[in-house]
């Protein structure tokens, strides 16, 4: 055996018995050694104990064994054997063995040191590691488990007893994409856990197998932290906690950018406290903070939605507040629908303002002057918005303190005006400022007023009347409209009611907007005022424009046909402004048509406006329709309107609106109107 191992290259030293080796092996340790199991004094597996006891399992031991011996193998491999070899030994093949064991020994021993590498390597890095399977189970974790206290890492622990569905499923994403793309995966999620603080990690996934990634998780919470912390000194107020002058830029440069694309107005209020610098003065700069801080709160206070929204139309959820620096504050409306919605808001600041502030046990009273800067008209930047509203500011300064002013002077007082106009449109109904006049309608074939027409009026205390056009848009604008129109139907159906209690009875038109038509209790609110008033239902005529019957057409026909169940009559008023197509008209439960005035006042001497008016009475009549002709000023319009067919007639030419009483003396007159033939027009065809 020596000769054949010494051929192949090895060292080799031969002990006669088990104590020899043992001596042997003491003074020069091997590589390797072979023992005979069957040896005089200490017999081979004593010697292999002891060799175990002394070295570990690092050092191969090969035990030689006789060749049908199985308990002598079988012992051997329970006692940590590293291989056997079976006597009688092939002396050709002995060294082959020996080199294939002593291979794998090596190679054992390399994967050793890899793996204390690997241990070392591990225990260096901070971050938890685990390995995670495609099925979501953690396999095995490899460092740092304290750092991650919520994994959980007994048997059968898959991620999701760990962490919520989200998480787990950002881990499953970027563990197919590394799958996928061979890429290290990195992300973030925050994590909150019952009773404590909310803590951020950062995330690596790396494929190891098909089967198998890699996961690294670092708690980055404090990194997270400091980052905020930066934010907000970078982007706030330490005095007052608002946002400042570089994130009241950046959001306003935002908000521009987001209204040139919804083509939304939006303004900035520059807002300056005045005589703030006296209180620095005389008080020192440690009261002058307490009272921008206390400024502070009343602008967040005044600027809050539930105190603004009811009052204006502007969406002031996204009101945006900022300390510039100073005693300079600025405020951004988006979503601007008016101009005077930010007057609103800035009347509503200075009254805020106004009220004093108790100091040192005086009271000081620190008054604001605003200016108001408006995007797209005064500037299409941050920058000239920003320079626009102080200028503004300063106008307002000048105009004698606590005041507001916009940048286009005219803006202030046309806003103003506006904003008053509401602010007595919405007492109108309580102060009983409203009245109605009613314009009667001519029944070509009976030859007398038959109808008539309710128009609101609005006698205004200072600025006497006001026309509809005038504030009946604002009404719309503002919503009024609903309780003003409301008070239309009741007055006229009660003021109707008498005149049918006198033996009159006339029908009676009330105009509607089409809000009032979207209003789902309208139905209700129509039957409940017939109710209460007694007006008999079949004598209403609510007249609609083509505009409110297109919007929302299903909900509208709905509501046509709930109220023709009910008898009461639809009228399709201004025809021929709107877009509607006759096809669809057929659809509508409509009883009358009544032709826009702008086609009769050119009547008798435009043939484009008698074609038309022309085509819509013979079509209205074909489709069933009465039709009214409305703006009537002559004889010779009544006279071809009656040749066309047109039923029913309104206009100045038979009497302006007029009062409750003046109406029932103009029923008892009679008419005559003789129809006729407007020249160039073909008999046959009409
Ligand atoms: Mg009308």
């Amino acid at each position: 055996m020596q000769a054949a191992l010494e051929k192949a290259g090895f060292d080799v030293t031969v002990a006669c018995d088990g104590a020899e080796a043992v001596r042997l092996f003491e003074k020069a340790p091997a590589d390797m050694v072979m023992l005979d199991v069957e040896m005089p004094g200490m017999n081979g597996y004593q010697v292999f104990s002891y060799l175990r006891e002394k070295i570990g399992d690092e050092l191969p031991i090969m035990m030689v064994t006789g060749m049908d011996d199985m308990q002598s193998i079988n012992h051997a491999f329970e006692a940590g054997a590293t291989d056997f070899i079976a006597k009688p030994i092939n002396w050709n093949l002995i060294a082959y063995r020996i080199l294939y064991l002593r291979r794998g020994y090596l190679n054992m021993l390399a994967l050793k040191i890899a793996n204390a590498r690997s241990k070392a390597i591990f225990s260096a890095i901070p971050d938890t590691m685990f390995i995670l399977s495609d099925k979501g189970i953690v396999i095995d974790i490899c460092s740092h488990p304290d750092n991650t206290p919520w994994l959980i890492t007994d048997a059968e622990n898959t991620l999701s007893r760990s962490l919520p569905e989200e998480i787990v499923n950002l881990y499953q994403g970027a563990a197919d994409r590394a799958r996928n793309h061979g890429t290290v995966e990195l992300f973030e999620y925050p994590l909150k856990l019952a009773g404590e603080k909310t803590r951020y990690y950062e995330n690596r996934i790396v494929v190891i197998d098909p089967q198998e990634t890699l996961c690294l998780v670092r708690d980055i919470t404090e990194r997270k932290d400091s980052e905020s912390k930066i934010f907000h000194l970078a982007y706030f107020d330490n005095l007052t906690g608002l946002p400042n002058r570089q994130s009241f830029m950046e959001r306003l440069e935002g908000e521009i950018k987001r209204a040139r694309y919804t083509g939304n107005k939006l303004a900035v209020l520059f807002l300056d406290l005045d005589g703030f610098k006296s209180i620095n003065d005389t008080m020192g700069h440690n009261t002058g903070d307490i009272v921008l801080q206390w400024a502070a709160e009343r602008l967040q206070s005044s600027t809050r939605p539930s105190d603004f929204v009811s009052r204006s139309n502007a969406d002031q959820s996204e009101v945006k507040l900022a300390r510039l620096g100073g005693d300079e504050f600025t405020v951004v409306i988006p979503n601007l629908s008016r101009a005077e919605d930010a007057l609103i808001l800035a009347h509503r600041i200075r009254e805020t303002m106004r009220r004093p502030f108790h100091l040192e046990s005086r009271d000081v009273v620190l008054t604001a002057s605003i200016g108001i800067a408006l995007y797209p008209d005064d500037g299409a930047d941050a920058e000239t918005l920003l320079k626009h509203a102080d200028t503004a500011m300063y106008h307002a300064k000048n105009e004698g303190r606590d005041n507001c002013q916009f940048y286009n002077i005219n803006l202030t007082s046309q806003a103003e005006k506006r904003m008053h106009l509401e602010n007595d449109l919405r007492n109108a109904l309580q102060q009983n400022e409203f009245y109605l006049v009613y314009q009667p309608q001519l029944d070509v074939i009976k030859e007398s007023f038959l109808s008539a027409e309710a128009l609101i009026r609005w006698q205004r205390p200072k600025q006497g009347l006001i026309a509809p056009a005038d504030f009946i848009p604002l009404a719309e604008e503002n919503g009024l409209i609903i309780p003003i129109g409301e008070w239309v139907l009741r007055t006229a159906c009660t003021e109707a009611a008498r005149w049918h209690q006198n033996g009159q009875s006339l029908q009676v038109a009330v105009n509607l907007s089409p809000l009032q038509i979207k209003n789902p209790d309208f139905v209700q609110n129509v039957l409940g005022v017939l109710s209460e008033t007694g007006f008999p239902p079949d004598k209403l005529v609510l007249e609609i424009t083509e505009g409110a019957l297109m919007e929302h057409s299903e909900n509208t026909l709905a509501t046509l046909l709930a109220l023709r169940e009910h008898h009461i009559q639809i009228a399709l008023d201004d025809f021929g402004t709107g877009y509607s197509s006759m096809n669809y008209l057929k659809r509508l439960p409509i009883n009358h048509i009544k032709v826009d005035q702008s086609f009769v006042r050119g009547l008798q001497d435009n043939k484009e406006n008698l074609a038309i008016v022309r085509a819509i009475i013979s079509l209205a009549k074909n489709l069933g329709f009465s039709v009214t002709a409305e703006g009537i000023e002559s004889l010779h319009q009544a006279q071809i309107l009656k040749y066309f067919g047109c039923e029913t007639l309104q206009g100045y030419y038979f009497s302006e609106p007029v009062t409750i009483q003046e109406m029932l003396a103009l029923t008892d007159k009679q008419w005559s109107i003789q129809a006729l033939k407007p020249p160039g027009v073909n008999h046959e065809s009409s």
